[in-house]
């Protein structure tokens, strides 16, 4: 019998119920009990809804008060020293302590899980690191499932997984732990079968990535060690195919086996013989990572290549990854038409996609003929839909030349022309864009969105803010100005909304750390231009003052990278169409007078593919679109360009191949250390080394400005060097963005006048 299953299932509530919850905990707004007691009811929810939607094999130890990678690290007992005065709290304190840090302890570090948006809680291993068994919350979860009446298969983090993306600040390797480990993993493998779990879903998502010889080593050692003990192991990987981990997968000795079959769709005709008959495959042929609807109709006839080569037996379907990166349910979408709410599945509906595979597996009925009819015809209607087809976006795309990318001169020629038409100190100041999002702006906003104040008001309100922010800054004597953005809720959506092709949800909210979850805009089709999207806001600002304001735009990249993307044209097709929209809006802004202009792609570096094989293509494609976007103008405008914290030192080549004529970029925390990736490649154009740290309330002073300033300069000639924060200052307070600006305008000028 196919069975269907899934990996995971997000945690934090159709309505975000968990994400209030646990605020409302850390505000003491909500006792212990009564927040472990809606952690409950959001798993009994949720494995009932499962269980409603015909899966039969339905994860546990899948939710999380915080992040699973955290949760992992307290149960193995890697718990960081400076955390020991918390050893006897409750294991929930504990776990917020580790992630958000206490007076006397800093956060744990936090990253992005893979090429998703959901960030991890870095587990910190030593060379002495002990593991013990503690807090078996896999166990808890299993026998809180079986007191409902259901069986699960608990989700536990595999450990090479778990080392691999651990950090040791001593130099230690932390692969070199695997033996200390390995006996812990065993003992939590025998209580989760003393439980009654029978399978246990072990997530090695490293699969994914290109392997040297040590992980490689590793996995073999731990797979030999763990096979034997009683809970079969459901080996997963995600979030691209195995390709050449394969064999190697294939090869360990765990009795299941699950393959992404949406990003590794080439691993199915492999896998089918290298994986041996007696071995249970998982094909996750549902997409986990985007909220289209499936045509079921072929994703069946994948599932039947499968079972022909294998018979129904040892077959499971399943979602491509855990469904944490899908929005939890379309059928809150009230407010989407009919037909575009038709093309979409969230997280429950794609579960229901996943039992129709199974059920239709094993021979049809009216019910599932009709099931895989609807399907398909939406997947019909939405291919040939005049709405996802635009002829004058294709046309022109169609008709881009490369020299639409490149400027008109070299950096060396415009750069004397902007000098001329600018007349810049050295080391010119300026910001990133944004300037405090106060109470009052987000009350007028939200007063806006609802009706309360009528669209004149409205403007009334953000000019006046936008007014305020243009003199305070001439006040700070900064250099080159910003309009502040107060009109925009978001850098992305502010652009999506006024673009053709794009959709937004009311609930539409996927977890990106903690409790903090965003709420992407869906492209789900041609993407166009319709009209200017800030020409007038910058020709306002511009008209108040003298100096320059830089007009504010965010990138091609970064707009695709933060959005759900249509899968029915390769990525870098959108991804040009919103390009040609913003390279409009540039020829736009100049014609408008704006002579300095910024494109903010602050999401180029996540865009990176897992596989290096794969990354120089992206970076081609990426580049270009930024080139397309900025292209259009005279020598004499100036483009800008921002990057947040980030590694540069393997994407330097694409860094200037965008060939902005400033970039800023974050830096201070690291002290500058970023900064060298671009000494190193002797990177040509301007830089803008960010010198305030604008994630801390802690206003530096101008002495460390100055020390910060001092050592960018011994790396990049000084007259290529920009002063400016590290990001936007839109979490920032008033009063701390005028003492950090002043000091910083004042770390400039004391640098010019040292020789
Ligand atoms: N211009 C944007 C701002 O200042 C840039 C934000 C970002 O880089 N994430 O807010
Ligand atoms: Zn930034």
């Amino acid at each position: 019998m196919v069975r269907s299953a899934n990996l995971g299932f997000p945690r934090i509530g159709a309505r975000r119920e968990l994400k209030h919850a646990v605020e409302a905990y850390w505000k003491g707004e909500c006792s212990a009990d009564r927040l472990k007691a809606i952690g409950a009811e959001l798993r009994t929810r949720h494995w009932q809804l499962q269980q409603d939607a015909g899966i039969d094999v339905i994860p546990s130890n899948d939710f999380s008060f915080y992040d699973q990678m955290l949760d992992m690290a307290v149960t193995l007992g890697a718990v960081p020293p400076r955390f020991a005065a918390l050893a006897d709290a409750d294991p929930l304190d504990l776990r917020f302590a580790m992630a958000r840090g206490t007076d006397d302890a800093p956060a744990m570090e936090m990253t992005k899980w893979f090429d998703t948006n959901y960030h991890y809680i870095v587990p910190e291993v030593s060379a002495d690191q002990r593991f013990e068994l503690r807090d078996p919350k896999p166990v808890a979860e299993v026998r809180e499932a079986r007191a409902l009446g259901i069986q699960t298969r608990p989700v536990l983090i595999g450990p090479i997984t778990f080392l691999m993306l651990s950090k040791a600040q001593d130099g230690t390797a932390p692969l070199s732990l695997l033996g200390r480990l390995l006996p812990i993993y065993r003992q939590l493998l025998n209580r989760l079968a003393d439980e009654g779990a029978e399978w246990v879903q072990v997530d090695e998502p490293v699969l994914a990535l290109d392997l040297p010889a040590s992980a490689q080593d590793a996995l073999r050692t731990a797979y030999a060690a763990l096979a034997d003990e009683r809970p079969a192991l459901m080996l997963t990987s995600y979030f691209e195919g195995l390709g050449d981990n394969l064999a190697l997968a294939a090869g360990l000795p765990v009795a299941g086996l699950h393959l992404d079959l949406v990003r590794g769709a080439q691993d199915l005709t492999p896998a089918l013989t290298l994986v041996d008959r007696d071995r249970v495959l998982s094909l996750g042929l549902i997409d986990g990572r985007n909220i289209w609807r499936a045509n079921l109709r072929d994703t069946l006839k994948t599932l039947q290549v499968a079972i022909a080569a294998r018979g129904p037996e040892r077959l499971q379907v399943a979602p491509s990854c855990s469904l944490l990166h899908c929005p939890v349910d379309l059928t809150r979408e009230t407010e989407l038409d009919a037909e575009l709410r038709g093309w979409l599945a969230f997280a429950k509906q794609k579960l229901e996609e996943v039992a129709v595979l199974a059920r239709a597996a094993h021979g049809t009925s009216t019910a599932i003929e009709d099931a895989l009819d609807d399907a398909h015809m939406a997947a019909t209607r939405r291919r040939t839909s005049a709405r996802t087809h635009d002829r004058a976006v294709a046309d022109r795309l169609a008709s881009v030349q490369t020299r639409d990318m490149e400027r008109r001169s070299p950096f060396a020629e415009r750069r004397v022309k902007q000098q001329a038409r600018f007349d810049l100190p050295p080391f010119p100041t300026t910001t990133i864009g944004s300037f405090p999002q106060t109470r009052e702006v987000r009350k007028a906003r939200a007063a806006h969105r609802r009706g309360d104040m009528d669209d004149a008001a409205y403007e009334a309100f953000l000019k006046a803010e936008t007014e305020r922010t243009i003199r305070a800054q001439e006040d700070l004597g900064l250099d080159v100005l910003v309009h502040g953005e107060f009109e925009r809720n978001d850098m992305v959506e502010y652009f999506g909304e006024q673009l053709n092709g794009f959709a937004f949800t009311r609930a539409g909210w996927v977890q990106s750390y903690g409790t903090r979850c965003v709420k992407p805009p869906i492209i789900y089709g041609d993407v166009s231009r319709p009209a200017p999207m800030t020409v007038a806001w910058s020709r306002y600002a511009q008209s108040l003052t003298d100096r320059p304001v830089k007009g504010m735009l965010t990138g091609p990249v970064t707009i695709l990278q933060w959005s759900f993307v249509r899968d029915d044209q390769p990525r870098s097709a959108t991804c040009f169409q919103i390009a040609l929209a913003i390279r409009d809006e540039v020829a736009d802004l100049e014609a408008a007078g704006i002579g300095m202009i910024q494109i903010d792609e602050p999401a180029l570096r996540e865009g990176l593919p897992l596989r290096t094989a794969d990354r120089a293509a992206y970076l081609d494609w990426a580049v270009d679109a930024f080139r397309l976007a900025a292209a259009p103008v005279a020598d004499a405008t100036q483009i800008h360009t921002h990057m947040c914290y980030a590694e540069f030192n393997d994407i330097m080549d694409a860094i200037a191949g965008l060939d902005a004529d400033v970039i800023s970029i974050e830096t201070s925390r690291s002290h500058m250390a970023l900064l060298d990736a671009f000494a190193v490649f002797a990177y040509p154009n301007d830089i803008g080394p960010g010198v305030w740290d604008i994630h801390s309330p802690r206003v530096p002073s101008s002495d460390e400005m100055v020390a910060l300033l001092t050592k960018a300069s011994a790396a990049i000639p000084r007259d290529r060097l920009w002063v400016n924060p590290d990001c936007g200052l839109k979490t920032r307070a008033w009063p701390e963005v005028a003492a950090a600006l002043k000091a910083m305008v004042s770390a400039a000028r004391s640098l010019r006048h040292a020789k």
